[in-house]
């Protein structure tokens, strides 16, 4: 039988090893920005057109190539960082594998000019699908500009497969906000679609961070600092009240490089325990410094994972070094009534009881009345988790409003004939609810009873709600007393004005919007002031990942958002009048055996159920 076996030509093998080291735009731009890094550059800049599909430039100052190098850095498995093997363990640049240039000449088409400090003049190189098409000699700068445009011109499929040019672009910032702030020395300009996005002079870490992510950063950092032989740790946390509910900030750089680790992340939640409430997340920038021989950064192509000899070690200083910096700050809180409680108090302390105190109160004054009334069917339900001071009263029986039956009406005739109980008194059906561990909410019907998943029930309801208000734009709003102003960073207010026209719809009233605040006057009802910074976080991170042009997915979108962070949450005592209203509103969903996550909001279990449990 003849020999089966060839070698691929190079312009194939480039194009498979492309798949590897360039998924989509950002995968370039952290390339080209990590060259531009290891050439010694002192200012570098990016451009980019279309989420990066039409064009990625990147121009620095650094070294430059001579004419040999330039043309050999097209090659695969050309490098000039590392010679032999062992040079592998002792790391001192971003790229090593020689694979990136030939890997994106592969599959783009490629413009490089570049010129060195001895050299009179530069070379000009054009590439494309791995073929040579120009060699000029230029006169340039010294430093190298790399041109990357139309992206997968050669690879239909893959050019389809990249998302949205928003996305794409979201994904660049990312990209470039990771090696920005790596490298706080380095002065960055960036700019999209023509338009400057960050100027970012050269400056120390704390500098770039505010740079970054705006003037409100600042108030939030408190520094972290430890030296010890193993590593020397420094950067900052975010102070543990500006907690976010998304993963917002968190950055982990090893030896000024992004990386990624659940291992030492849980280092750092394990310090801010008991200051944070559940389900939310610390901010963090920081830096490791180790001995660039007890770290492996060869684990993946894209080289976020990495390798460190003694992550136990390491795991034992950040926590502690974190931990040490909160409490030195002296940011664990402190009792003060005259702020609020949702903020102040230690978590371990939060949703216990706390012993009545003696106090004499006018029982019928009560500024806060509107606030915790209950409402059939649009989605507020008394939570008595840490809304405020008002817990401190429980028992005086403030603002105990009577359950009236005749308010909770069923919309739905079909599921009141075939759930429920029909021989139980006219228009209130549910006659009695109990809640399970904070968790569900049990009631009885003909065939059984039915427990019912507080929060997913309470999603559906809201997320029904929200987008029954987009389609007929017939939000009900409260205006805010005093308007607040909130800030963002450029970015967030980037998604902010994309989905405006549809918070609009929901309920939220804006008045200006400026650099880096904006003026909100009005919130859908369902939303209570002090939430309102979180939920728009929320919904902008939501957002920065899939922003979706068509407006169906964005209102529903929207409406989800809304619906998961405005939910009862698990662990959430409701008082009777709310289990019920709650029942009564799911039952009247159009979908109700589903959450808007797909999940089963409730389950039945029939007398017949019980009754073979008895045999
Ligand atoms: P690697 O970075 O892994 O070495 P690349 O394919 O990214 O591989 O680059 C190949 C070589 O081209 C580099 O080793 C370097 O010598 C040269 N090079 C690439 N970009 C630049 C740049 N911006 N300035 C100077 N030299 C560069
Ligand atoms: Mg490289």
């Amino acid at each position: 039988m003849a020999d089966i076996i060839r070698l691929l030509p190079d312009h194939v093998a480039n194009q498979i090893a492309a798949g590897e080291v360039v998924q989509r735009p950002a995968s370039v731009v952290k390339e080209l920005l990590e060259n531009a890094i290891d050439a010694g550059s002192t200012e570098i800049k990016l451009i980019v057109k279309d989420g990066g599909k039409t064009l990625i430039q990147v121009v620095d100052n650094g070294k430059g190539m001579s004419v040999t190098d330039a043309r050999l850095s097209f090659e695969r498995h050309a490098t000039s960082k590392i010679e032999k093997a062992e040079d592998l363990f002792n790391l001192n640049t971003k790229g090593f594998r020689g694979e990136a240039l030939a890997s994106i000449a592969a599959i783009a088409h490629v413009e490089m000019m570049t010129k060195t400090e001895a050299d009179e003049v530069g070379t000009h190189i054009k590439i494309e699908g791995s073929k040579i098409s120009s060699q000029e000699v230029a006169v340039v700068p010294k430093g190298t500009s790399m041109l990357v445009k139309n992206l997968f011109f050669n690879i239909p499929a893959r050019r389809n497969f990249l998302k949205s040019d928003q996305v794409e672009y979201r994904h660049i910032t990312d990209e470039f906000h990771r090696v920005a702030l790596a490298h706080p020395q380095i002065a960055f300009h960036f700019y999209n679609n023509g338009g400057e996005v960050f100027i970012l002079p050269s400056n120390d870490f704390r500098k770039r961070i505010v740079n970054i992510f705006g003037r409100k950063a600042n108030e939030k950092l408190v520094p972290v600092r430890e030296d010890t032989q193993v590593v020397r740790i420094s950067g900052f946390v975010q102070k543990p009240e500006f907690a976010k509910k998304s993963r917002g900030e968190q950055f982990f750089f090893a030896n000024n490089r992004f990386i990624k680790s659940p291992y030492l992340h849980h280092a750092v939640l394990g310090a801010f325990e008991g200051l944070i409430r559940p389900g939310t997340h610390p901010g963090y920038f920081l830096s490791l410094e180790v001995d660039p021989s007890t770290i492996d950064i060869n684990i993946h192509p894209t080289k976020t994972e990495v390798k460190f000899d003694d992550e136990h070690t390491l795991y034992a200083y950040i926590k502690s070094a974190v931990k040490h910096s909160l409490g030195q700050f002296n940011v664990v809180p402190a009792l003060d009534f005259e702020q609020d409680q949702n903020l102040d108090t230690p978590y371990a302390h939060q949703n216990k009881q706390v012993p009545t105190p003696k106090v004499s109160v006018n029982a019928g004054f009560n500024p806060f009345k509107d606030e915790t009334h209950t409402v059939s069917n649009g989605g507020s339900y008394t939570k008595t988790s840490a809304k405020g001071w008002e817990n401190l009263y429980e028992g005086l029986n403030v603002n105990k409003q009577e359950f009236r039956p005749s308010t909770i009406a069923f919309e739905s005739e079909e599921i009141n004939s075939t759930i429920f109980d029909s021989e139980k008194d006219q228009g209130n059906r549910v006659t009695t609810t109990f809640q399970l561990r904070k968790k569900y909410i049990i009631t009885t019907i003909k065939s059984g009873m039915v427990v019912i998943n507080q929060s997913r029930a309470h999603q559906r309801v809201l997320y029904e709600n929200f987008l029954k208000n987009i389609t007929i734009k017939e939000a009900v709003s409260q205006q805010l007393l005093f308007p607040l102003s909130l800030s963002f960073s450029k970015i967030e207010l980037d998604i902010l004005k994309e989905i405006k026209d549809n918070l609009c719809a929901v309920g939220f009233v804006f008045g200006e919007i400026g650099a880096e605040t904006v003026e909100v006057r009005g919130v859908p009802v369902v939303v209570v002031e002090s939430e309102v910074q979180m939920v728009m976080e929320q919904l902008i991170s939501d957002f920065q990942m899939e922003i979706s042009a068509d407006s169906f997915s964005q209102s529903d979108m929207l409406a989800k958002t809304l619906s998961k962070t405005l939910s009862v949450k698990t662990g959430e005592f409701l008082d009777d009048r709310s289990q019920m209203a709650l029942v009564n509103d799911l039952f009247a969903c159009k979908e109700a055996t589903l959450s808007p996550f797909n999940k089963r909001t409730y389950v039945i279990i029939t007398e017949n159920d019980i009754d073979r449990k008895f045999i």
